[in-house]
C-alpha cells in the first residue's frame, strides 16, 4: 500500500524527547520527495542522529508522525522496512570475515549485486586489489582498512539491499579527505535513484544536496541549497 505520489519522507509536528527528558526535537516538519537529496548539519547534541533513530524505528514516535512513501512509519512490516531503509552509521561495524560478507551481511546476494554496490559505493577499487579481492579477511573489526574504507564498505553493505531510502551519519573525525570526496562523488552519483538523507559534519560532503537541513537545538533554523546557506 505504498503510495507513488506521497513523499519518500513525510515528517508533520514531530516532537521527541527521550524518556522524562527534555524534548530533543521540538515541533519538526518536513517532506522530502522521491530521489531527493537532503543534508543535515547542526551542533553536537543539536538532534541529528535522533532525528535519523526516529526514521529507523529505534524508538517510537509519540507525538506527531513519520510516514515512509505514505506508510506510517509504524505499521510497515519488518522485512520490507529492513529492505527499504539503509543505514551507514557514524561508527560502522565490521565482521571479522571477507569484504563480500561484510557487504552481503548473511542476505546471500548474488555476487554481481555486491560487486554493484561496491561500485556504487567506489569501495570496488581497493577490494580488488586486496590479494584475494572480494574473498580477502578484513581482520577483526576490520583492522585491515583504513576508517575511510570501513565507511565505503559500509555504503556498500547499506546499497547492496537496494533501498528506496538510504541514511548517512557521516563519519566525526578520522576521515582523510580523499575518502570524503568519494563519498561525496557516489551520493551525487546516487541522487534520483535513492532518497538520500546525510548527516554531514563537513558542509563540503553534502554541497550537492538538494536541500541542506541546519538543526538547532532539535528545531529547523535554516534550509536551503548549499550556496544560500
Ligand atoms: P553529534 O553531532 O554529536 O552526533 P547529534 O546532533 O547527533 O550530535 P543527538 O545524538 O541526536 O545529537 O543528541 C541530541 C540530544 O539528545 C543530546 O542532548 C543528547 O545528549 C541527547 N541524547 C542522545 N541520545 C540519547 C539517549 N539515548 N538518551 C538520552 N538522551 C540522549
Ligand atoms: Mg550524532
Amino acid at each position: 500500500p505504498t503510495d507513488a505520489h506521497a513523499p519518500a519522507i513525510a515528517i508533520d509536528h514531530l516532537t521527541f524527547a527521550y524518556a522524562d527528558n527534555q524534548p530533543v526535537l521540538h515541533d519538526l516538519s518536513l517532506d522530502i520527495p522521491p530521489g531527493a537529496f537532503i543534508g543535515i548539519v547542526g551542533h553536537t547534541g543539536s538532534g541529528k542522529s535522533t532525528l535519523l533513530s526516529l526514521l529507523l524505528r529505534y524508538y517510537p514516535v509519540s507525538t506527531g508522525s513519520i510516514r515512509l512513501h505514505g506508510e506510517a512509519l509504524a505499521t510497515i512490516p519488518n522485512d520490507r522496512f529492513r529492505n527499504d531503509v539503509g543505514l551507514v552509521p557514524q561508527e560502522p561495524f565490521l565482521l571479522a570475515a571477507s569484504a563480500r560478507e561484510n557487504i552481503d551481511m548473511g542476505r546471500g546476494l548474488p555476487f554481481a549485486e555486491i560487486e554493484a554496490a561496491a561500485k556504487a559505493a567506489h569501495a570496488h577499487g581497493f577490494i580488488s586489489a586486496l590479494e584475494h579481492g572480494y574473498d580477502t579477511p578484513l581482520g577483526e573489526g576490520g583492522s585491515r582498512l583504513s576508517s575511510g574504507q570501513k565507511q565505503l564498505i559500509a555504503i556498500a553493505r547499506a546499497l547492496a539491499g537496494k533501498p528506496r531510502v538510504l541514511l548517512l551519519d557521516e563519519a566525526t573525525s578520522r576521515i582523510d579527505s580523499q575518502t570524503e570526496q568519494i563519498v561525496q562523488t557516489a551520493l551525487h552519483e546516487l541522487r534520483g535513484q535513492v532518497t538520500i538523507i546525510a548527516i554531514a559534519h563537513r558542509l563540503s560532503t553534502i554541497r550537492e544536496a538538494d536541500r541542506i537541513i541546519v538543526l538547532n537545538h532539535g528545531r529547523i533554523s535554516e534550509s536551503g541549497p548549499h550556496d544560500a546557506l
